[in-house]
């Protein structure tokens, strides 16, 4: 249920940004925009962790060094390849085709995760990303130019797997503080953006226009990112990534608002699509007997029935609290997901 709160608020505010961001686009190019908006990001998660370390007990793991190579493919696929292979492949196809095929992140993002990271996802649990997935791809389809080659589509296809590898992988990680994996990625792709928008000799924008972006990518993407990591954390990735595919519908929401327009029959069958797929997998209650593997790591906790560890005398006795811990073998039953501590098989 929280998992599903961080998961949706993380859409709702990717989604706000769209409309959002149309706003400055009439001012400033796209790369521009795109750039100054995951700048902001990295900028407002900066000040966010700094003033998080101040005020709160509860202190997150940090990364270390052995996170390095993981990092640097999540920022390499997430923040670099994909922009770069989305912006290339958009120039290919029109504006249609290029949005209906970015649908794709989801569905990678799934399939990845149950076939190679051991998540498993339920006939209802499936049905519910369809339904979801399925109304972000109507509410996309517009009357317009399907126009779109090959290597168009394949390179914002190929631009999607990344992303969606980005998003398993970054799941691996959720352990890790969330605003320092997130600052690291929104920074990446933030200066990516910007150098590519420099070296095609897009301008400089406005101050006014440049800080416009910075505020709205501050919320509305580092908020996201930062919810995002915690979503993947307590769902896994292929939740997350149905959660995540509603976000389309907030920003059709917001810009029927801004633009005064009022939704046609297909927005209300979207609308309802993903709203039932939503509504199921939050009332997914997947519960049976089962092993938690003795495991050592660090994350933050409580000291729940999994976490019945001693403490050494340096560690901090507030909870939650974080610290190398193990988890010793157990066996039982209680709701749960695909997160980190439930890669079980499933018979079937
Ligand atoms: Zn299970
Ligand atoms: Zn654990
Ligand atoms: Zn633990
Ligand atoms: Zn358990
Ligand atoms: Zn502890
Ligand atoms: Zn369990």
């Amino acid at each position: 249920m929280i998992g599903a709160g961080y998961g949706l608020g993380a859409a709702a505010l990717f989604g706000a940004s769209a409309p959002l961001s149309k706003l400055l686009l009439g001012h400033a190019g796209p790369l521009i925009v795109s750039a100054f908006l995951y700048l902001g990001a990295a900028a407002g998660l900066f000040i966010l962790q700094r003033v998080s370390s101040r005020v709160s007990i509860a202190k997150e793991a940090a990364l270390r060094g052995r996170d390095f190579a993981l990092l640097s493919a999540i920022t390499i696929l997430g923040g670099i390849a994909g922009p770069i292979l989305m912006l290339y492949g958009l120039t290919r196809v029109s504006a249609l085709a290029g949005s209906l095929a970015l649908n794709l992140e989801a569905p990678f993002t799934i399939i990845i995760a149950v076939v190679l990271f051991r998540e498993y996802l339920g006939s209802r649990a499936i049905l519910a990303a369809l339904l979801i997935i399925g109304g972000t791809i109507l509410l996309g389809w517009a009357p317009g130019s399907l126009r779109a080659d090959s290597l168009g589509i394949g390179s914002i296809a190929a631009a999607c797997l990344c992303w969606g590898i980005d998003n398993n992988l970054t799941q691996r990680l959720s352990l890790r503080d969330p605003a320092a994996i997130a600052t690291i990625k929104a920074a990446v792709a933030g200066l990516t953006t910007l150098t590519i928008a420099f070296a095609i000799g897009m301008p400089s924008p406005g101050i006014g226009i440049g800080l416009a972006a910075l505020a709205i990518g501050s919320v509305c993407y580092g908020l996201s990112l930062y919810l995002d990591v915690l979503a993947l954390r307590m769902l896994g990735a292929a939740r997350e990534a149905a959660y995540f595919a509603s976000a389309p519908f907030i920003g059709a929401i917001l810009s029927l608002a801004i633009f005064r327009m009022l939704p046609g029959t297909a927005e209300w069958i979207a609308a309802a699509s993903m709203a039932i797929g939503v509504a199921l997998l939050i009332r997914e209650n997947h519960n049976h007997a089962h092993v938690h593997d003795e495991l050592v790591h660090d994350h933050l906790h409580y000291h729940d029935r999994h976490h019945l560890h001693a403490h050494l005398a340096g560690e901090s006795p507030h909870e939650p609290h974080a610290h190398p811990h193990r988890h010793s073998a157990l066996r039982h039953a209680h709701p749960h997901v695909s997160d980190l501590h439930h890669r079980h098989p499933h018979g079937g």
